[in-house]
């Protein structure tokens, strides 16, 4: 799976396993294993999105709604999307308890939305698309779902350029995430297959050219303690 040849279409399926079987124990590992940080990467994320109430707005891969969340607290109408039931039922669960509002949940594959053309102001998409297995063609559902005007936010990791930092970091998650994993999620092989994926995604450029090439018009990166996470966006004009 993550250096092994697989179809497309066992890719896919394999993925939805991934964060069937990380679900439960999703939100936990992620502050165990960024420290807290990935809080308020979100929240500086959001804060670079400006949702305005009553925009519509698609997180897509949004799982247990934590972007959401965010947007939907603006007074945004946020329609949740997501491949893994699991794990938006999970999103619903919290969503319940914290007693949020302006949510609808969506069970999609961002390679292929059910929605219209020009159905939404906004596409946010956080720590998500390194997971699709067709990165084109989940860029162009995002450009056409979105209103002429509409905007496109992508939050992911990439590579940063602090060199000591970024050894720092390859020693950190090739050894001690798979391990946390192990621990917590009781799934070291899921966290080895969410770091290979991150290690395999294009860089800040390459990623870039790639929305361009999706149709989206004004693309920037802005890369996050030196590119270890880039929020990327761009518009549809
Ligand atoms: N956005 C949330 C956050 O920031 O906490 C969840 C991110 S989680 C790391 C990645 C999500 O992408 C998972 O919930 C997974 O099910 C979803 N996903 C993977 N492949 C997908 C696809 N092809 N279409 C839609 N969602 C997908």
């Amino acid at each position: 799976f993550g250096h092994e040849q697989v179809s497309p279409e066992e890719k896919t399926r394999r993925v939805r396993g991934v964060f069937s079987s990380v679900a439960a124990s999703y939100d936990v590992m992620n502050d165990l294993m960024s420290g807290g940080q990935h809080r308020l990467w979100k929240d500086r994320f959001v804060r670079l999105v400006r949702p305005r109430a009553g925009e519509a707005i698609l997180d897509m891969a949004g799982g247990t709604g934590d972007i959401a969340f965010r947007m939907a607290r603006r007074g945004a109408r946020v329609t949740v999307s997501d491949i893994n039931p699991e794990m938006l039922a999970v999103g619903r669960e919290r969503a319940k308890a914290r007693a949020i509002e302006g949510l609808d949940w969506s069970e999609q594959n961002a390679e292929r939305l059910t929605f219209a053309d020009r159905s939404f102001d906004a596409y946010t998409i956080a720590f998500g698309i390194r997971n699709v297995t067709d990165i084109p063609a989940a860029l162009k559902e995002a450009h056409r779902v979105l209103k002429t005007g509409g905007r496109f936010y992508c939050l992911e990791f990439s590579q940063t350029r602090w060199p000591g930092f970024a050894t720092l970091y390859e020693t950190y998650s090739r050894r001690i995430v798979p391990k946390i994993g192990k621990v917590v999620a009781k799934d070291e092989d899921s966290y080895r297959y969410l770091i290979e994926s991150i290690e395999r995604f294009p860089d800040m450029a390459a990623f870039a050219r790639m929305i361009e090439a999706a149709g989206f018009a004004r693309v920037k990166a802005e890369p996050i303690l030196g590119g270890l996470v880039a929020i990327h966006s761009g518009w549809k004009i």
